[in-house]
């Protein structure tokens, strides 16, 4: 059946009453605000320091964008990983190095110490969890680009000392030493590559494998000592984007024991997004609007890694500030609840849910954190 009409006759029996009773159950606001509550939510992935690195403030409404101090209270943060984001343009006369030293800058100085009362600077679960004592959002810091480091071990060691917890290991672009899915050849790690993982396991930083080649992927994954994970991607199986994972990819990150941080751009939610999208699609005109994904979308995403691996290897990256489209019922960084909502209605567990929004990625850094330990890295 061409996929297309399949994905109709899916979402007509979605639809239908019959079906909507049989999948889902009532749930009152009560519930929802209990349950969400009681989880420490962990967004993977925030790209709001590409606006507060030019002068942004947080404590002011973000007109059109996704993320505010208000909007993070509103939707339950507990801990926002904040994207050092270096454009893959800024390896271009060496700048990359720079670029990311100013994002960390931004995270450490425009979003933490400017907002004393609303942050707590994080970098180990342990103090994630003491910021949630203290009533703060905690708040990390995820290189995206492994170009940032410029080739240089020295320098992956002076990002980590600055709090960097988790590095893509490209973005756009191949490296010398990693290949990127958004170019062409399917590049592997070089045996530099290889060192540079070895050396994030060493001082526990996380393998972030969002971005890279599929070669990449599995080049990581048989290298990495500690588990990986992905802060901001899907499922290919329900929106077939490179930057998404096949079924294959997930099993292996569920078995490193690391986790998929489920991304909210709606061409990584839905296929018809996809398909519609010039992002995607470089044929379509340019202003282009790609079909909106909705709340049900991150659901099926949801559920087929739960369904492949278990609710232990599901996480949320959002993306917020950092995708042009977001997922009706899930527009911005206030909308958490409503997914809460989603899950209950679904039949998840307030157990799974507490996993999948903060304790799965909790467990993958307590893991990160001791394989250093182990090969006698970073004391914490
Ligand atoms: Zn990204």
């Amino acid at each position: 059946m061409p996929r297309r009409l399949f994905a109709l006759l899916l979402s007509l029996s979605a639809l239908s009453p019959a079906a909507a009773s049989a999948q889902t159950r009532p749930v009152t606001d009560a519930q929802v605000q209990k349950v969400h509550r009681s989880a420490l939510l962990i967004d993977g992935h925030n790209d709001v320091t590409s606006l507060t690195v030019k002068g942004y403030d947080l404590a002011t409404e973000n007109k059109g964008g996704h993320t505010d101090i208000a909007r993070l209270h509103q939707g339950g943060i507990g801990a926002q990983f904040f994207a050092a984001y270096v454009g893959a343009n800024y390896m271009d006369g060496n700048h990359a190095a720079n670029r990311a030293l100013q994002m960390i800058d931004t995270i450490r100085h425009d979003i933490v110490a400017a907002h004393p009362d609303t942050f707590a600077f994080a970098t180990s679960a342990d103090t994630i969890l003491a910021a949630r004592k203290h009533r703060k959002i905690a708040a990390l810091i995820g290189i995206e680009g492994g170009h940032a480091i410029e080739d240089s071990p020295r320098l992956l060691r002076d990002f980590y000392q600055l709090g960097a917890r988790y590095m893509t290991l490209t973005h756009t672009r191949n490296l010398s030493w990693a290949g990127s899915c958004a170019e062409p050849g399917n590049r592997g790690l070089s045996d530099l590559g290889r060192q540079i993982v070895a050396e994030m396991n060493r001082l526990g930083m996380m393998v972030d494998l969002a971005h890279v080649s599929d070669k990449t992927f599995w080049d990581a994954v048989a290298v990495s000592k500690a588990p990986v994970m992905s802060s901001h991607s899907g499922a290919r199986a329900v929106s077939n984007i490179p930057r998404n994972m096949t079924d294959d990819m997930i099993r292996a990150v569920a078995k490193s024991g690391g986790l998929v941080m489920v991304n909210l751009g709606c061409e990584f939610l839905s296929q018809h997004s996809a398909d519609t999208s010039p992002w995607i699609n470089p044929s379509l005109p340019k202003d282009a609007k790609c079909a909106r994904a909705s709340i049900d979308d991150v659901v099926a995403h949801i559920d087929h890694i739960r369904k492949l691996t278990s609710a232990d290897h599901i996480g949320l990256g959002s993306d917020f500030d950092g995708i042009e489209c977001t997922p009706a019922g899930l527009d911005d960084t206030s909308r958490w609840p409503n997914l809460t909502r989603k899950l209950l209605e679904k039949g998840y567990t307030p157990a799974e849910i507490r996993k999948i929004y903060g304790a799965n990625l909790l467990r993958v850094m307590r893991a990160v954190e001791k394989t250093a330990r182990d090969l006698g890295g970073h004391p914490f």
